[in-house]
């Protein structure tokens, strides 16, 4: 019934401890969000999910689907269902969207390329690429918006099983933001479980709030889990509030 289960994890970057003991569990189509001040170990949080190699797991585990997926590498990852949207999507000079997303989907949808090629069009139109769009390099002189699209479309393309946003919002004008946030409502609806890392209640206000179950990290530990009305809280008062009640 658990599709992830994350389990009292300690992760270390370059010697220094940043996950301090993180529990997290996700059923099958949930939409959990993760709220936190900037440093509180977010990104480290979905990076070492997603099997970044930079992320050393000290102690704790990960599970997927019942699998211990620990010390799997990230495109075994991908290959169960886990699909990471970066915070800062990368430059891949030399490498055409196009090729990269035809790639990825014939290795992990079995897609034929051609098949694959009209299906990447169709999804890009809906997210603001034109066919001559797709020719260009990986975020190569995109813009934020641009880049967290592309993020967006290669998220609609594979259908994750477990899809990690990290601040999808972050730099992105309101009319991106307002696809952005569409998107990923349908990704939701077609099955998707959600792990959506933000700083602003914004981004859901597609998403029913009865719907999202919230958390909050501070210091490399999760000191708080509610509803989509600790979002709204969140949103209005800031953390110190929440931070004085759980004593953290
Ligand atoms: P958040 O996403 O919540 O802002 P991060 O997970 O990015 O937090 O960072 C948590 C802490 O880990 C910060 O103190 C940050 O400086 C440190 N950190 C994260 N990634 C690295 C890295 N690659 N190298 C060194 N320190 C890092
Ligand atoms: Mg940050
Ligand atoms: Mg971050």
């Amino acid at each position: 019934e658990l599709m992830l289960k994350v389990e009292n994890l300690h992760v270390n970057v370059e010697d220094k401890e940043i996950l301090k003991g993180v529990n997290l569990e996700v059923k099958p189509g949930e939409f959990h969000v993760i709220m936190g001040p900037n440093g509180s170990g977010k990104s480290t949080l979905a990076l070492t999910i997603s099997g970044h190699p930079k992320y050393e797991v000290r102690n704790g585990r990960i599970l997927f689907e019942g699998e211990d997926i620990t010390e799997l590498g990230p495109d075994e990852r991908a290959k169960r269902g886990i699909l990471l949207a970066f915070q800062v999507p990368p430059e891949v000079e030399g490498v055409r969207i196009i090729d990269f997303l035809q790639q990825v989907l014939v290795e992990l949808k079995g897609l034929d390329p051609v098949e694959a090629y009209d299906l990447i069009v169709e999804k890009a139109k809906e997210l603001w690429f034109k066919e001559e769009d797709l020719h260009r390099y990986v975020n190569v002189g995109f813009s934020g918006g641009e880049r967290k699209r592309l993020e967006l479309l290669q998220a609609v393309l594979i259908e994750p099983k477990l899809l990690i946003l990290d601040e999808p919002d972050s730099g992105v004008d309101v009319d991106s933001l307002s696809v952005i946030s569409r998107k990923i409502e349908e990704l939701h609806e077609r099955g998707t479980a959600i792990l959506l890392i933000t700083h602003y209640g914004r981004i859901l206000e597609h998403i029913d709030k009865n719907r999202i179950t919230a958390h909050v990290m501070k210091d490399g530990r999760i000191v708080r889990t509610g509803g989509g009305e600790l979002v709204d809280r969140i949103d209005r008062e800031g953390f110190a509030g929440i931070f004085e009640e759980v004593g953290a």
